[in-house]
């Protein structure tokens, strides 16, 4: 990808400040900085909000929800790629596309779900665009996964419950994680599941701030 698409406003010189502040704040895997450097955000976004892409904020894209702020972004990417690049990953919340895209460059396949029939029309077609052909997208609801593919090496939930979904954790392989913001609308934990021989294991990153992850589909 040609991290100089769209000059002006949406800058190299942006994306460079926006990836030195994401290292400020402890970011440190290079092929997570490299890969945000290079996306080109603004295109996520509607035309209105563009000169704001590269700012470390999360911004509204329509139909209630919000593309996610890039630190975040960065550090749930950086979690699922820590001991080694994961083959799958299943992503529930496909929203704009814009993490599905970061994740679409970094590993050989991603999976991702959207309840939302509008923004995941327009997260096929941006993700087209982008020649990113490495996604398979689904039109449903991300309380069950995506049994056909399961199971997952890496799942990343990009919407808040106040329990992570069963039939998620049932459809990570073992190796694998899982990375969901698991809490009360909008003051969640960044939760992390870790699927070992010896169990499930579990800890937590800090707080963030997601919509919420919803039933049924529209
Ligand atoms: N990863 C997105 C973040 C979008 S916000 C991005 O980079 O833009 C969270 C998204 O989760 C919203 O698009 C919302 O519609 C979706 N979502 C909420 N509940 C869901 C569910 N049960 N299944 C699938 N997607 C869901």
């Amino acid at each position: 990808m040609n991290p100089s698409s769209g000059l002006g406003m949406t800058s190299l010189r942006a994306r460079q400040r926006l990836i030195k502040r994401l290292q400020q704040m402890g970011v440190s895997d290079p092929r997570v900085l490299e890969v945000i450097r290079d996306t080109p955000r603004h295109l996520f976004l509607d035309e209105a909000l563009a000169s704001r892409a590269y700012e470390d904020t999360a911004l509204p894209i329509g139909l209630g929800q919000t593309l996610s702020q890039p630190f975040v972004v960065a550090r749930m990417t950086e979690v699922l790629l820590r001991d080694g690049v994961p083959d799958k990953v299943l992503e529930i919340g496909t929203g704009s596309g814009y993490q599905t895209a970061v994740l679409a460059q970094l590993v050989p396949q991603v999976y991702s779900v959207e309840r939302i029939s509008r923004l995941l029309e327009r997260a096929r077609e941006q993700l087209r665009d982008l020649g990113l052909h490495n996604v398979r997208l689904k039109y449903a609801d991300g309380h069950h996964g995506w049994p056909r593919y399961a199971p997952f090496d890496a799942i990343i939930v990009t919407a808040a419950a106040a329990h992570v979904p069963p039939e998620l954790l049932q459809q990570l392989a073992v190796g694998g994680r899982l990375v969901a913001p698991v809490g009360p609308a909008y003051s969640q934990q960044l939760e992390v599941y870790e699927r070992r021989a010896s169990g499930m294991h579990h800890y937590s990153l800090g707080g963030v701030s997601f919509v919420p992850l919803l039933e049924g589909l529209e």
